[in-house]
């Protein structure tokens, strides 16, 4: 093959339909066939799956990553004038949903070498109003968990792990979405495990917590009304699709890290370039396999005339965005992130791309640097 037709895209969920074509063809089928279109046995199904997948008790869809934020909030009893410390470098709705909430979003930089949030500087963004901390696994790299949980255990708040771009990581050998109090996923279709619209879900270990959860998100509990809710569940067809598609998971977390491991090796003589930060103790999926560099916009224009498609996931810090303007922070209250985010660009990956395609994508990137 000439190199010049080859072409990557940045996500392939074709492909990845197409390798399981039988079984997600028969899942849906059956659910229309049962027409268990809303509450049908495949979402109670999934739940159970996925619950005893990662080992935690409770595990609660809901229409998307979002609400389940949102959802997990309004159950920690997040009340208005409540602070609750995120992220600087996330995607908005790890933010939005605070507001949303009603509580008031305080953002943290993030580590130099990760891009996840930074422990040691937690604690002086602690108040007399603080409830929470919102910890993401950006990426799929596992944030620092354990300085994470000790400073909220000190300080008596709880911890949400958001981890919609996280499915199956682990911290020293731990599940994230098992660590803190409350933990989030989105199945939104181009994350690790993907429905084929909107879906999400909450787990926990705490029951009271999960059941209170459980009825906000469905009207107060059908027939019971003991609190007002809102209306956010999965489909059942989202969840006969997630659950053809939750066997393969480890499989294609396997396949991202294979990936991760070719661009690596290809990319290290590149001094320009800073690549994922390896860590013994942490497994990371590479939901995205982000590198940094001086001339990201060059190499992005370069590539894409190459007909390989790239990303920046997340061209600022969400401190500024207009969204946030009335917090009035510059970009030098957050040094880390804003420098990151001017720099970085997320490359092709998906567990079925091929050999040919990643090796095309590392000579275009090295054609680039010579
Ligand atoms: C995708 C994502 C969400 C939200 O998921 P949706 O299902 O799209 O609502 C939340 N947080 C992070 C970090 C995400 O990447």
């Amino acid at each position: 093959m000439s190199s010049t037709s080859i072409s990557v895209p940045f996500c392939d969920l074709f492909a990845q339909y197409n390798s399981i074509k039988g079984e997600i063809d028969e899942a849906i089928r059956v659910v229309i066939a049962e027409s268990g279109f809303i509450r049908g046995r495949q979402v109670q199904q999934f739940e159970d799956a996925f619950a005893s997948a990662l080992g935690v008790r409770h595990c609660l869809t809901c229409g998307n990553g979002t609400d389940a934020l949102y959802i997990a909030m309004k159950g920690l009893g997040l009340v208005q004038g409540n602070e609750v410390i995120t992220t600087a470098h996330s995607w908005i709705s790890t933010s939005e949903t605070i507001s949303q909430a009603g509580g008031s979003v305080v953002f943290c930089d993030t580590k130099p070498h990760s891009y996840n949030i930074d422990p040691s500087l937690i604690e002086k963004k602690i108040t007399r109003h603080t409830v929470g901390i919102i910890v993401v696994h950006l990426y799929g790299e596992p944030a620092d968990m354990d300085p994470i949980l000790e400073v909220a255990n000190r300080h008596g708040l709880w911890v949400i792990e958001d981890c919609a771009q996280a499915h199956f990581a682990t911290y020293k050998g731990r599940l994230v979405g098992t660590m803190g109090n409350i933990a989030t996923f989105s199945f939104y279709p181009g994350k690790n495990l993907g429905a084929m619209g909107d879906a999400g879900c909450i787990v926990s270990n705490d029951t009271s917590l999960s059941e209170w959860c459980s009825l906000y998100a469905r009207h107060g509990g059908k027939g019971l009304h003991e609190i007002e809710g809102i209306n956010s569940r999965m489909d059942g067809i989202q969840a006969s699709i997630l659950l053809a598609k939750l066997p393969h998971l480890n499989r294609w977390n396997r396949a991202r890290r294979r990936i991760a491991a070719l661009y690596n090796e290809a990319l290290n003589e590149l001094h320009e370039v800073k690549l994922p930060y390896p860590d013994p103790l942490r497994e990371h999926v590479y939901h995205l396999y982000v590198i940094g560099l001086d001339k990201r916009d060059e190499l992005r224009r370069f590539l894409l005339k190459k007909d390989i498609a790239t990303s920046i996931n997340y061209p600022k810090a969400l401190p500024l965005y207009p969204a946030y303007s009335h917090l009035r922070h510059k970009s030098s209250d957050f040094p880390v992130a804003s420098y990151n985010q001017e720099r970085i660009l997320s490359l092709p990956m998906f567990p079925e791309m091929t050999d040919v395609q990643v090796e095309y994508v590392v000579r275009s990137i090295r054609e680039f640097f010579h």
